[in-house]
């Protein structure tokens, strides 16, 4: 008997369950009757979604966050005309969307549907997110608004003026529009990259604008929070990963523009801190003439880029400019009858008519560079070396009928000798391997609408001069020295006082003197020594000309090279 009782006893629970489900039911069926009656009165058609096949084309057109901030889904379309649903017609959300969906040249027609119908549709965004996202990058908000958005931008204040105008209706939407202004300005003021940080005081926004980082806004922990999971998604990372670096990418189109966007997460102290760069290969195109060397190293380059064979090595840290140097090389080389092969970590700019490979665990650039090979290029770029197979097999292919272009890092182009004898190649291959080492930076420009001339300082007279003493071909320059400084920022700079950076330049040719000093003692300033009769200037020496020509300032100089200041220098 009581065995019997005890079986019997979850029997009533299973039954509340099943009441429950029904209840549920009742309710559903009812709403989907108010509003099949509502949409009648409206003079709207009824639909209901569940049992529906949810088109994802349709669904891609508007953002998830939008969607649910009208409460109205995209579930259909054909070419023209694109089906919505909404749950309320004259919510003040959904005209914009409507509006945004017809000027996309798509007529949309108009159903009413219960909630219960638009939770069915909203759970297909996460297939999109998946399927879509993952392989693909598409970007799940407005790219038209920051489109829009980005042509009212013309400053680091109008980003942060546009910030505090966001929304304070809904959160979702909060989210969507922070995200859209953070590209939208980061775009419109072409920044490099944009970082958000946790800092004990907030979460620091921050552009890097021709190098050099702006603090733009402080953003709340709410949106921190949901940007983080929105980029990680688009950028395809794992979602709840926080103690590890995550790498990870997304495109978005602008118009004709195809935006390519690269994101580096990395665990910090206080949160996870997150890098974007933006690559946006479409305006980027590469040619010397960018590249604005001095007639010195536009003489020396036109040389040694007519030669078949040989390496041609920059070298600089992360920033300087190197893969945008080797990418006018490349350029300058290319012949509809050449081969070229690059390896690249990744590839930064697609080239035209140049075949681009881009490293992963298995293609490193040293079973890379051995495929390669195989292809019979008469030109590779081996994005960088950085063990001793790499630099063997590259000097090997230098030797062997090949013109090949990579980068080192180091700080200067003479650490390139050192660099590769430490790496373990052999220095009685670099002869007839190497061809010449460059060294560079980037300086900021000054804004030529802003920027204030004055006259030099008796310090700044004292070290100008120290630099220029050794120049191989020294200008004639008035005296006392004319200097200009950044100015308080105009519109044309964006308020920072500078615009747009270019490269400075050095060079050590390989000669045989060059040669004897590497074998004989391969210290930086041997071998510099043994190069000083070539008469190419330092880095130091091609900036300071900058700054006597006015195109940039001292202070911009100082920032990316040393410059030879002594104690009991005049102040
Ligand atoms: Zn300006």
């Amino acid at each position: 008997m009581l065995q019997f009782f005890v079986a019997l006893e979850p029997m009533p629970q299973f039954n509340d369950q099943l009441a429950n489900n029904r209840l549920k039911d009742l309710h559903a069926a009812e709403e989907e009757r108010l509003i099949e009656t509502l949409a009648a009165r409206y003079g709207y058609e009824y639909i209901n979604l569940r049992g529906y096949t949810i088109n994802p084309s349709a669904l891609s057109e508007i953002p998830e966050a939008q969607a649910r901030a009208a409460n109205l889904v995209a579930f259909d379309r054909s070419v023209n005309t694109i089906k919505i649903a909404v749950k309320s017609p004259h919510d003040p959300a959904v005209a914009p969307r409507i509006e945004a969906l017809v000027q996309r040249g798509l007529t949309p027609q108009l159903f009413m549907c219960s909630s219960a119908s638009l939770n069915h549709a909203y759970a297909r965004y996460a297939d999109l997110t998946t399927t879509t996202a993952k392989k693909k990058g598409v970007f799940d908000f407005d790219e038209e608004d920051i489109s829009r958005l980005a042509t009212n931008i013309r400053s680091l204040a109008d980003v942060r003026a546009t910030m505090t105008t966001i929304g304070t209706s809904s959160n979702a939407r909060r989210v969507t529009e922070t995200l859209e202004l953070v590209f939208a300005g980061a775009l419109a003021l072409d920044a490099s990259d944009i970082h958000v940080e946790p800092e004990e005081t907030g979460v620091r926004l921050r552009y890097r604008l021709d190098g050099v980082l702006h603090d733009i806004v402080d953003i709340d922990n709410y949106i921190y929070g949901r940007l983080m999971s929105r980029l990680k998604l688009l950028a395809g990372m794992t979602l709840n990963k926080k103690q590890e670096a995550q790498d990870g990418r997304f495109t978005f189109s602008l118009g004709e523009r195809e935006i390519e966007i690269r994101v580096s997460v990395i665990p910090a102290a206080l949160g996870e801190s997150i890098v974007m760069r933006l690559l946006d290969p479409g305006v980027a195109s590469f040619s010397m003439d960018k590249l604005r060397l001095s007639d010195i190293m536009r003489r020396v380059m036109e040389v040694e880029l007519k030669k078949k064979t040989g390496m041609i090595i920059t070298t600089g840290p992360t920033g300087s400019g190197k893969t945008t140097a080797l990418y006018a090389f490349l350029q300058q080389v290319h012949q509809p009858d050449t081969k070229i092969i690059t390896i690249e970590n990744p590839v930064e700019y697609k080239l035209e008519g140049i075949v681009q490979t881009q490293t992963s665990p298995d293609y490193t650039f040293s079973s890379g560079l051995r495929s390669v090979l195989r292809q019979d290029p008469d030109v590779i770029m081996v994005g960088e070396i950085r063990d001793k197979e790499v630099a063997e097999t590259a000097l090997q292919a230098a030797n062997t009928g090949h013109l090949v272009f990579t980068t080192l890092h180091t700080n200067n182009a003479v650490g390139g000798f050192p660099r590769l004898i430490n790496l373990g190649a052999n220095p009685l291959t670099f002869k007839s391997a190497i061809n010449i080492i460059l060294g560079q930076r980037l300086v900021r420009l000054l804004c030529p609408d802003c920027k204030r001339a004055r006259q030099a300082t008796a310090n700044e007279t004292v070290i100008i001069d120290r630099v220029m003493t050794d120049h191989p071909q020294p200008p004639a320059i008035n005296r006392p020295f004319t200097i200009f400084e950044a100015g308080p920022g105009c519109a044309t700079c964006g308020t920072t006082g500078y615009k747009s950076r270019v490269g400075i330049f050095e060079a050590i040719l390989m000669t045989d003197a060059v040669e004897e000093a590497v074998l004989r003692d391969p210290r930086e300033h041997v071998i510099l020594e043994a190069a000083k009769q070539q008469g190419i200037p330092s880095m130091v020496q091609d900036g300071m000309l900058k700054v006597l020509h006015g195109e940039t300032s001292l202070a911009e100089l100082e920032r990316v090279v040393e410059l030879p200041r002594e104690a009991g220098d005049p102040v």
